[in-house]
């Protein structure tokens, strides 16, 4: 995995006191000349596009958030053109996060905060004029930039792979950190090793505690037992993060949280369906096997609207971060004939998370208020990933996360 920060060699991924950036383009840095050269068949191509360009830091100083939020993305469309592909993850990051000054924008931007190392300014009254600001985001960024550096130099090999919960939990509790707590870990809230595994396992867990969650708030499961054994989930408009998902674990924590469960079945359902697939996991642990679970993930490429007739009738219908308002009003607006579908079944929770509590509010607005009733109005996701992800738009929350904000609806 590879990612992009100006305060850190874009090779080896460590931080140095004597960073090198590359003469050319300005933008990767470097801890040796070394690095330098063996990155540069990877940098190569961008360099150029970058250069040729020119319109990178032709941008006056002092100008608004919004012009500098315009003026990254107008960068990111010319170095693809000029690169003639799509930009990779850390490509992008680089016309995301440039090193320039938090206040004015200048790229002329040496001071950089010493604990995140994740913003710069261009003179000590800029940094001192952000510095309540900053505070607030600081610890996070930080994080941020720790689990990047743990994630790219370590398999998930961490031990809580095999995780085992407690057989007294009788319900997930309040919020993420209480479920997980279960499972005999806690947050040890120190930017230690140990907090960075343990921000990086709610990431993989997050997933499998949102989809219990809707179910135990409509009392579908209770005191870990199901009203029924078998459980069909319809997972609409997944994107290439729910794609990358790691379905077999989602599907193993429904088993060892739900005593009574036999069989999940999961239907990916969307246009960004990476490949139509049915998988059918066998899990070999000793607690799944004795009562023969079977886990089923199906990807179907397609519209909701198209295909829900044809797949079993959902207990849950999830949309993990779907933007449902994006293209609203415009002709590529794929989801306007899947809305009613979405809440077409009577008792049965849908859930919507979204990364900012905005796209949420503009999410659940597509539905019409006299078509369903609230099991939980937006707020912020109890059972949201711990995991902070730098957010490029300057103005809005320094971070945000997977899943961040929830709604709960029914059909009325
Ligand atoms: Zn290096
Ligand atoms: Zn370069
Ligand atoms: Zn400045
Ligand atoms: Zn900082
Ligand atoms: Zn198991």
């Amino acid at each position: 995995m590879n990612f992009y920060y100006f305060s850190i060699c874009h090779l080896c991924k460590r931080s140095s006191d004597s960073l090198k950036k590359c003469s050319h383009c300005r933008v990767p840095f470097y801890c040796s000349r070394a690095h330098q050269l063996l990155d540069w068949p990877n940098h190569k191509n961008l360099c150029k596009a970058i250069t040729n360009t020119n319109k990178f830091r032709s941008i006056a100083p002092g100008c608004s958030a919004v012009d500098f939020n315009q003026f990254k993305y107008t960068n990111s469309l010319l170095w693809r053109y000029e690169v003639g592909r799509e930009l990779e993850f850390a490509e992008q990051q680089m016309w995301m996060f440039p090193k320039v000054c938090s206040v004015c924008f200048s790229f002329e931007a040496e001071i950089v905060c010493e604990i995140c190392t994740s913003v710069a300014y261009c003179c000590e009254e800029h940094q001192n004029s952000h510095k309540e600001e900053h505070a607030k985001s600081c610890p996070t960024l930080k994080m941020c930039l720790l689990v990047y550096q743990t994630l790219c130099t370590e398999e998930l090999t961490v031990d809580w792979v095999k995780f085992k919960i407690n057989r007294e939990a009788t319900g997930q509790g309040e919020n993420l950190e209480q479920t997980i707590k279960h499972m005999g870990f806690t947050n040890p809230h120190d930017f230690s090793k140990k907090q960075v595994d343990y921000i990086i396992m709610t990431e993989y867990f997050c997933p499998a505690l949102n989809l219990i969650y809707p179910l135990e708030k409509t009392r579908f499961i209770e005191r870990r037992q199901a009203k029924k054994p078998t459980v069909v989930m319809h997972v609409v408009g997944p994107s290439t993060n729910e794609n990358k998902m790691s379905w077999i674990l989602i599907v193993e924590y429904l088993s060892h949280w739900v005593f009574n469960l036999k069989a999940a079945k999961v239907f990916l359902i969307g246009p960004e369906v990476n490949k139509e697939e049915t998988a059918t996991i066998t899990l070999k642990c000793a607690e799944c096997k004795a009562k023969n679970f079977v886990g089923t993930v199906v990807k179907i490429k397609g519209l909701y609207h198209d295909h829900v007739n044809y797949i079993p009738r959902p207990d849950l219908i999830v949309c993990f971060n779907s933007g449902l308002h994006e293209f609203m009003d415009s002709k590529g607006d794929t989801w306007k004939k899947s809305i009613p579908k979405l809440v077409g079944f009577r008792g049965v929770p849908t859930m919507l998370t979204a990364y900012t509590e905005t796209e949420l509010k503009k999410d659940v607005g597509r539905f019409k208020e006299s078509h369903i009733n609230y099991i939980v109005t937006p707020q912020r996701n109890p059972f949201s990933s711990l995991r902070p992800n730098r957010n490029w738009e300057e103005g809005s929350e320094p971070v945000f996360y997977q899943s961040g904000y929830v709604a709960i609806v029914t059909k009325k």
